[in-house]
């Protein structure tokens, strides 16, 4: 097995056992995404002399006798709406492309404390507002499983990168299903953590009260060992982060209780992907796991609140990009109001203006009651349904997406079929919880399906169990020939 095919466990400890240098993996996997870039896509900016660099502190302390953190000398691909220090940050958008951060986000510190090797910057939607990866500025990626479809959205670079091998980690972020969607499409693991469970510092924001930062892997222990790397309390720089550690989880789940939420597999979710999820219940349920059937009955209008609430606070955190503090500046000459007007037409994205404008319209004194309230009070209520779910049991089972990854172009057009495909994942941010998507089989096109599992507020230790059982049981997930 080559070096770049290798799990983040398996690289880890051929490198204490010196089987490996840092050197090696970090030249596999540069090679690697040469070879792979022109028909993926995944990255917008490659950081080859860095990351060798790193992989040489990495040797040279291997060879002093040093201990190494876990993910020393370990690839890590990162979502280009995190800050990085010296390193471009675009966030995909001709507004932020040649914006270069003076800092690095706080996931991105440890993960350098920890001495993990960065290969680059990964393609999203954006500012992370698509599912498909298609509102990139720069390019669409993707899916490695058939390159003339999209890798979902917006994290689809993370997703495709780790799925075709050119990283065994990535960072996205997820507002609304955006690590959830594309690990599904990619056929990975994505884990969207408890509000609060990770630092959002230098995380460029969309939706500040939705926005998580997520890991994603080839397996349910690397994604672990990511997430281990970058969750707890950010005293300094996120007042909304908790001091909550996740250390390990279980290896059985047996007498845990796991949820059908009923309205999760009702019209417009795929045939195929209610019967690979529902297929993968019983797999769990043979593990020793009990099955119920729960309702959350307002999931319905969970899709129409998330749309509101997140342009809402949308349109107010694009408000900076006004063309004088930083990022892009129109050329044409007038007014003040004549240079703002200017330089947000032509900066922004056709999806990003689209959400400033519902944004600022379900703000504005008139229709605030009419929509941005009702959908606060429908976010309340979706919370409370989802807490009396978690009295009946400790973890839901559910899909992540309705259909498997559609064609290019497929959805580009029409922004409320688009909208729509976020149903299964939006309430999870509305509420604040956990939840991770489990690769679950494929389509009859070959495609991956995701099998989403939501707990309760920091039950991440829950869903890694039941996953790491379920990932066992299958024999591990099937990784893309590259
Ligand atoms: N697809 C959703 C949206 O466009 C979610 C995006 C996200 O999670 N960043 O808003």
């Amino acid at each position: 097995m080559k070096p770049y095919e290798m799990t983040a466990a398996a690289l880890a400890s051929a490198l204490r056992g010196k089987e490996l240098s840092a050197k090696e993996t970090a030249e596999s996997i540069l090679a690697h995404i040469e070879k792979t870039e022109p028909e993926v896509d995944a990255f917008l900016t490659v950081t080859a002399d860095e990351m060798l660099a790193q992989a040489e502190i990495v040797d040279s302390k291997i060879k002093n006798g040093e201990e190494l953190p876990p993910l020393a000398g370990i690839p890590v691909a990162v979502k280009d709406n995190l800050c990085t220090k010296n390193i471009k940050t675009t966030c995909a958008s001709r507004m932020l492309e040649n914006f270069v951060p003076p800092y690095d986000a706080t996931v991105v510190a440890k993960l350098k404390e920890q001495n993990v090797l960065f290969p680059g910057k990964v393609n999203m939607d954006e500012f992370a507002m698509g599912s498909s990866c298609e509102n990139s500025y720069f390019k669409p990626t993707k899916n490695p499983w058939d390159t003339s479809r999209v890798p979902g959205g917006s994290s689809g670079g993370s997703a495709a990168a780790v799925a075709a091998c050119e990283a065994p980690l990535s960072l996205g972020s997820d507002t609304g299903g955006s690590v959830r969607c594309p690990a599904a499409f990619c056929g990975i693991v994505g884990l969207k953590p408890t509000y609060g469970a990770v630092s959002r510092f230098g995380l460029v924001a969309f939706a500040s009260s939705l926005d998580q930062i997520g890991p994603m892997g080839r397996t349910v222990e690397d994604t672990a060992l990511l997430f281990r790397a970058i969750c707890g309390q950010d005293k300094m720089h996120d007042a909304t982060s908790k001091a909550y550690n996740f250390e390990k989880y279980a290896d059985s789940v047996k007498g845990k209780r796991f949820g059908l939420p009923k309205e999760y597999f009702g019209k417009g979710v795929s045939a195929e992907v209610k019967d690979a999820v529902y297929a993968a219940a019983k797999d769990l349920e043979a593990l020793g796991a009990e099955i119920i059937e729960v309702s959350l009955p307002s999931t319905d209008y969970a899709l129409a609140a998330y749309y509101i609430i997140s342009s809402a606070e949308a349109s107010s955190n694009l408000a900076r990009y006004d063309g004088v503090k930083y990022g892009f500046s129109t050329g044409r000459e007038g007014s003040l109001e004549e240079m703002y007007l200017a330089t947000r037409s032509e900066g922004f994205g056709k999806e990003v203006k689209r959400r400033i404008m519902l944004g600022t319209h379900v703000l504005s004194s008139g229709y605030y009651d009419a929509y941005y309230k009702r959908a606060k009070l429908l976010q309340k209520q979706i919370g409370k349904e989802f807490s009396s779910a978690f009295e009946q049991c400790d973890a839901l089972i559910a899909p992540v997406t309705p259909t498997t990854a559609y064609r290019l172009g497929e959805k580009i057009n029409d922004p409320l079929q688009m909208y729509a495909a976020d149903i299964c994942t939006v309430p999870v941010n509305i509420a604040g919880l956990p939840a991770m998507s489990v690769p679950c089989g494929f389509d009859s096109k070959g495609l991956p399906i995701g099998m989403q599992l939501i707990g309760p507020k920091f039950s991440e230790e829950t869903l890694f169990t039941a996953a790491a059982c379920y990932e066992k049981a299958k024999g591990g997930f099937a990784v893309k020939e590259v």
